[in-house]
């Protein structure tokens, strides 16, 4: 399928209209993407039972040119930085209909974003235009088997080589492993922590597929075997890996709460289609007992956390940094209201929620992995807490 993007980036300038809503051009690139996901949605099940590149769905967002919003203009992206409302707002129109799409785009951008804000300009142009048009499949490596959230005790070591800089290590649950181009890998270097981009096919780097998940994910467990790439794959300053990953973090997290919102407007949409629809006692669930009163509890949580998404993506707009603590305060919101949305969704629904192959069930399985991570809700939680108490004193 084929979507005219427009040039709507003139538009895009202006964040929030008078009544705290999108502007136009967000509410544009919004139409594009729900016109995406509606175009792939009988393709959804199937993605979303797969643990592999679901072709289909990457020739899709490779032709709606989505894939632009997480490129800088100057390697062929959309805007000259990349905009944290706009990724935000595609990826809730991706998640509601398929977590396999969703990924797909939120990994070719957190994937590649160290590439963009730490690359040599020779890396960047090799690589990051075919990043947009999905010719090359991103992801980013920090992960290993004994080292989840404390990323300060990774194992892998990056080391300057003759001939370069050679990487040594394991990496665990990574997302598009085997099917990526490319990896953004950190290790350690010295007393410090760098990072440097690992091209699939280099000599040394096997991958492995990774655990079947409850909610099926490209994940591959990856082996760097002494891999020695050239000194220009570094990434950012040697030692200095962790702000080249908060900044990704600044511009990526809070598009996960967009993913949240998306999957729980699904769940709501699913859940209040069938309660007016059942009938029992003789008349529709709907009229029964609390289960509107529950269906607005969803409602009401499903509005909150778009309203926080979009307020903390169009703050991260003009100071991802700075706003940091607003897009780790929608994630957690978002994802955790995700959770509860979709358990009264399947609640709701009664026995039709626990049919393996239903939408319902499939949301309910995928709404689990996004309080996990990306930085998973206690780990958010303490250093929003670690700011309160420094705040305190
Ligand atoms: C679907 C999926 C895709 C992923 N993709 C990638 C990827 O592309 N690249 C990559 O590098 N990694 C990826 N990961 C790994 C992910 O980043 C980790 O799962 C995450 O960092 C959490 O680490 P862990 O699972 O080892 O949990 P652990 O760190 O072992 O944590 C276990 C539990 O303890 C809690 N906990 C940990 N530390 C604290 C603390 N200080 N205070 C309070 N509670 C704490 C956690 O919140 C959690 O509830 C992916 C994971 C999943 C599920």
């Amino acid at each position: 399928m084929s979507v005219d993007l427009g040039t709507d980036m003139e538009a895009v300038a202006e964040p929030t209209g008078p009544d705290f809503d999108l502007g136009e051009g967000h509410r544009l690139i919004r139409e594009q993407a729900r016109a995406l996901a509606a175009a792939v949605e009988s393709l959804a099940t199937e993605a979303d039972a797969s643990s592999e590149l679901h072709e289909p769905m990457r020739a899709a967002l490779a032709a709606s040119g989505l894939a632009g919003h997480v490129v800088p203009a100057a390697y062929g992206g959309r805007s000259e930085t990349l905009d944290p409302l706009a990724i935000t707002v595609i990826r809730e129109a991706l998640m509601y209909s398929s977590a396999h799409l969703d990924s797909l785009f939120g990994v070719q951008g957190i994937g590649s974003y160290t590439l963009t804000a730490g690359g040599s300009e020779e890396l960047k142009r090799h690589w990051l235009p075919r990043v947009v048009t999905l010719e090359a499949i991103a992801a980013i490596a920090l992960t290993e088997p004994g080292v989840g959230s404390d990323l300060r005790a990774v194992q892998t070591s990056i080391e300057p080589v003759e001939g370069g800089l050679r990487v040594r290590g394991r990496k665990s649950f990574i997302t598009n492993g085997g099917a990526a181009s490319f990896y953004c890998v950190l290790g350690r270097e010295g007393d410090g922590y760098s990072m440097v981009l690992v091209p699939a096919d280099a000599q040394g780097l096997t991958a492995h597929p990774g655990d079947d998940l409850i909610a099926p994910h490209i994940l591959g467990e990856l082996e760097f075997d002494d891999v020695v790439v050239p000194a220009g794959n570094r990434l950012g300053v040697p030692g200095k890996a962790f702000s080249l990953m908060l900044q990704a973090l600044a511009v990526f997290r809070v598009s996960v709460a967009g993913s949240a919102v998306g999957l729980a407007q699904a769940a709501l949409d699913e859940a209040l289609a069938h309660a007016r629809s059942r009938e029992q006692f003789g008349a529709p669930l709907i009229e029964l007992g609390s289960v509107a009163q529950s269906l607005a509890l969803c409602w009401t949580e499903v509005e909150t956390s778009r309203a926080m998404a979009y307020r903390a993506a169009s703050l991260a707009r003009t100071d991802p940094l700075g706003h940091l603590d607003f897009s780790s305060m929608a994630k957690v919101s978002a994802t955790e209201a995700a959770g509860r949305v979709v358990d009264r969704a399947v609640q709701v629904m009664g026995r039709f929620g626990l049919v393996r192959g239903s939408k319902i069930e499939r949301l309910y399985r995928n709404a689990r992995p996004l309080r996990i991570y990306e930085g998973s809700t206690e780990v958010l939680l303490d250093s929003l807490a670690r700011r309160l108490r420094k705040a305190a004193k």
